[in-house]
Parts: C-alpha cells; structure tokens; sequence
C-alpha cells in the first residue's frame, strides 16, 4: 500500500542536531509524557512537518516548565532563539515593522522544542510574500457537548459546498475539539479579499443551516451548533500547523487525514505524540502524499 514518497527524501529521519535538555521533565502530567518524548515526536515529524508549516510566519505556544504551569503564546523572539529559528519583517498596523519567526529545517524547528514549545500556528501565507494567501481554512469549533459525529458530518457539508464552488479541500483534526477544511490556495489573492470570502462563506451557511451553523464569535450563541471560525483567514491570524502537538492531556496532535478516514473517525484527538512514525508513514502513503497540494484560485461568491 505504502508508495515512494512523492518530493519527499527517501532517506532515514533526519536529525536536527538540536541538544535537548532536561528530556526527563514531564510536560504532560497526564500519562507523564515527557520533554525527550515530545522532541522525539518532532525530530519524527520534521520532514513531513515542514512542507507546509516551514517558511511562513509562525506563532508557538511555549509551556518550558509543563502544560498545567505557565503557558504563552509567542510571536516574536528577543533573539534568544538562535540562527537556526529566522525572522521576517511583517509590517503592522501602524506602518512600522515587527520580526515574526520561521523554521525552515529540522534543527530551527527542533530549537523551537528545546526553548519549551508545545505547538506550532502558522499563518495563512509564505514568508516570500506575506500578503498573499496560500490557504483558506475553516475551523469548525463544536459547541461543548456536541458529538465529533456531528462535527464530521458539517466537515463533509463545508467540503460539499466548496466542492460545488470549484474548490479543492482537505481536512485535518486538531487534537482538540475540532475539524480544519483546508483549501490551498494559488497565492495570487490578498488579505482583504480572502476574508471577505470567508466572512461571507460563513454567513451564507449559517443563514442555510442555522440549526447547525452559527458564524457568531460569542460562545453563548452556539447553543449546540458549530460555529464556523472565518477569522483565522484575516491577517495576521494562524491556525494550527499540521503535526503540531497540542497542549491537552495526554498530547494529541493536529494530523492530516483524507476524506474517507474522516467519515469514520473516532476523536479529533486520535493520534499522539507517541504516533510519529506511523504519522510519518502515513503522510508518504499514496493517499496522503498530496495532503494539502492543489493550484487553485478562489471562485467568485
Ligand atoms: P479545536 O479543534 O479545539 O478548536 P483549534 O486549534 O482549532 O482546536 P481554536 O481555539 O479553534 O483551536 O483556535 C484558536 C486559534 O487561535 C489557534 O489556531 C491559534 O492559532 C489562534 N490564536 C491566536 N492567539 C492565540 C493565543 N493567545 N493562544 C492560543 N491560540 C491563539
Ligand atoms: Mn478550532
Ligand atoms: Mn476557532
């Protein structure tokens, strides 16, 4: 079933050559996983990780000292990250430019790990030109309560309409609570624009389902519906990287998948940091090698 690698190495997991310390430390208390495990997961992980969340603008949820002490979320470094971590200039709102941070080998992602990082966000653009967006997602976050079938099944629905717009999506879990409806997007089209479309997107549903849809920010409105999150398609925004682990019990991780898994998943959270190899195999399989890859520019809406 597993196939070459499709403009992946061939070769044995690469290692980054990044010393970890303290791999004794438990970062998770639940199932005491520790720092070693979750530098293991990464130095897994690089080489499939990489292809999309290396080279854009990243943000990392940093807990040096475990997952129920004192955690932050970071977008800039005070140059304490070493060379192997890069900056790019992004101007902010008020005209001035701020360094944000990139990884674009193992060992700058890995340096990430080392300083503490649990999770790795990314924007929606390349750091070869951050105005122009290279995906759109639609975070589907579930009511408290609702069933991941129910989750699912809006996954397929937001698929479908897309579908029927000409775009091309894929999901992945988060390793929360949740679903992300990826299209990737030619990156010809600007902040502006592709928000719009979003906002719009998330509106249309919400006002053609609104026994299962809301596109409202406010907790309180959800009331055992899903609500469709369009703003991680604003500037500026991230999303969870594909391979991230994420700061739960028991580290889940966010993993690609193809439609047809999707329909019989049990959990948003069904693979772990302990899962880095068959990840690694799953993301060279054939059904998985184009994970995330398709030419394509929004439709008009
Ligand atoms: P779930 O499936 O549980 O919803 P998720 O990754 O989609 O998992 P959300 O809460 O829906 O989580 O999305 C939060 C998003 O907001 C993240 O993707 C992250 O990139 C972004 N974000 C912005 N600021 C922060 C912050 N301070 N802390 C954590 N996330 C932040
Ligand atoms: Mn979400
Ligand atoms: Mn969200």
């Amino acid at each position: 079933e597993i196939e070459a690698p499709v403009e992946l190495a061939t070769t044995a997991p690469v290692s980054s050559g990044v010393k970890i310390s303290n791999r004794g430390r438990v970062i998770f208390p639940e199932g005491k996983l520790t720092k070693g495990q979750l530098s293991d997961y990464y130095e897994a992980v690089a080489e499939v990780m990489l292809p999309w969340a290396g080279s854009r603008p990243i943000s990392l949820v940093r807990c040096p000292q475990g997952r129920d002490k004192k955690c932050f979320f970071q977008k800039h470094d005070a140059g304490s990250f070493g060379e192997e971590v890069k900056h790019v200039g992004i101007r902010e709102k008020d005209g001035h430019e701020e360094p944000y941070l990139f990884v674009d080998t193992p060992a700058g992602l890995l340096t990430c790990v080392q300083m503490g990082t649990i999770e790795f966000h990314g924007w929606g653009a390349r750091i070869e030109d951050v105005e122009k967006v290279d995906r759109l997602v639609f975070d589907l976050d579930p009511d408290e309560g609702l069933d991941f079938k129910a989750v699912v099944s809006a996954a397929f629905h937001v698929q479908d309409v897309l579908a029927q717009m000409g775009l091309v999506t894929f999901p992945m879990v988060t390793g929360g609570k949740g679903v992300h409806v990826i299209a990737p997007l030619t990156p010809t089209a600007e902040w502006p624009q592709v928000k719009d479309f979003a906002h719009r997107f998330a509106m249309a549903l919400a006002q053609a389902e609104p026994a299962r849809f809301t596109a409202a920010l406010a907790k309180a409105r959800r009331a055992g519906r899903i609500f469709i999150d369009y703003l991680r398609n604003q500037r500026g925004a991230t999303a969870v990287m594909p391979y991230s682990a994420r700061s739960r019990p028991f580290a889940p991780v966010a993993a690609p998948l193809t439609w047809e898994e999707l329909r019989d998943l049990d959990s948003p959270a069904h693979w772990h940091i302990g899962d880095g190899a068959e990840l690694v195999k799953r993301a060279r399989s054939k059904d998985l090698a184009h994970w995330g890859r398709a030419d394509q520019i929004l439709p008009d809406l």
